[in-house]
């Protein structure tokens, strides 16, 4: 039972006048896991959540939670708890009240109050007004309070985006502590790659409402399967090329760079070669000349942006590796080929 999925979608579509906004969209997520549904806006994301809830429903395919075929469901039937962008809290209540809301009534209520504070790191808060909380502290109030009638299903969309970049990496942390606690599994929305490879343990890449590509972070940064994946995901440049053997691609006369080819393309085929800071390196000769024009400390390492017959590439170093201004050669560890059209 345990290796079954806990929730599925399958071959989901759901079309507006003129549009699909969500097209054949098929995935399965274990109990208990996080999977973060990442993409541009328009993708799809929202209407991926909606038909979760039960918001929407699709023209086509199914939607099972726990082994039961939930697509004919209502909301309140389907025993889901949701976290929107705005929190949506209930102003002229205290935490405790807004906590206690979607609990039962009963002798256990107050003590469940308590658990639930305590779970998201505001012990004490019960009698707090909202609108004396910091923003990741309403953020977790309403965690709590979606986790109060123990949801099958926790339903997150964009709930950090209001916050600012310091709180944000906080409250990630807390929201990931507090979910691993509960061990709901829950389908997170965002458009931002740092959000959805620090809390899912798995992510769907959602483009024009179709899913480009599912797997864990490692999967999507390292090994993307298509040319959108590789540059939505992380920092990357793109640069024209032919592919002259199985895994390597020339990107300029006698300069070849090994690639990985997720894709099938022919050897003598035009590729598009995407390439990360970190599979670059800066050097005295051999592969492309290049001027730095910056550099931009990232930490104990820098990104120089280097200015080269192909375009501008950004290069990571150590911060001393070479000054504005120098005369460098720039050669490729690893890089990605694409096909030239997809
Ligand atoms: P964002 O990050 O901007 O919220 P998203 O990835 O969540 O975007 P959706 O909101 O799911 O994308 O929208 C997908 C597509 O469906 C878009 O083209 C959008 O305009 C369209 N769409 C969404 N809801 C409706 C609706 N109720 N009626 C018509 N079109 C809609």
């Amino acid at each position: 039972m345990s290796d079954q999925p806990f929730l599925e979608l399958r071959d989901v579509t759901k079309r507006f006048p003129g549009h699909a906004a969500v097209q054949d969209l098929s995935l399965a997520v274990p109990r208990g896991q996080l999977l973060a549904l990442l993409g541009p806006s328009g993708s799809g994301k929202t209407t991926t959540l909606r038909l979760l809830a039960g918001f929407e429903r699709p023209d086509r395919g199914a939607v099972i939670v726990g082994g039961v075929d939930v697509t004919a469901l209502p909301p309140a039937a389907r025993h889901i708890g949701m976290v929107f962008q705005h929190y949506a809290l209930f102003p002229h209540l205290s935490v405790g009240e807004n906590v206690a809301f979607g609990i039962p009534r009963g002798p256990g209520r107050t003590a469940r109050v308590r658990q639930l504070l305590a779970l998201v790191d505001l012990a004490g808060f019960e009698h707090r007004r909202i609108d004396a909380l910091s923003g990741g502290q309403q953020q977790r109030v309403a965690l709590a309070r979606a986790l109060g009638p123990d949801p099958k299903l926790l339903l997150l969309d964009e709930p950090l985006s209001n916050l600012d970049p310091a709180l944000r990496e906080r409250t990630r942390r807390e929201l990931r502590a507090a979910l691993e606690a509960v061990g709901v599994t829950t389908v997170l929305v965002t458009h931002e790659q740092d959000e959805a490879f620090a809390l899912g343990d798995v992510v769907a890449v959602l483009r024009d409402g179709r899913m480009e590509q599912f797997g864990s972070a490692p999967d999507l940064y390292e090994r993307p399967v298509t040319h959108f994946v590789a540059t939505f995901v992380g920092r990357a440049a793109t640069v024209a090329g032919t592919l002259v053997a199985a895994d390597r691609a020339r990107v300029s006369d006698g300069v070849e760079w090994p690639v990985r080819v997720p894709q099938a393309v022919a050897p003598g085929r035009a590729v598009r070669v995407v390439v990360r800071p970190e599979a670059l390196r800066l050097g005295g000769e051999g592969g492309i000349a290049g001027t730095v024009r910056a550099r931009r400390y990232l930490g104990g390492r820098a990104l120089f942006s280097v200015a080269t017959p192909l375009g501008v590439l950004e290069v990571e170093g150590a911060v001393d590796a070479v000054e504005v201004g120098a005369e460098v050669h720039v050669t490729a560890v690893r890089a990605h080929a694409f096909p030239a059209e997809d």
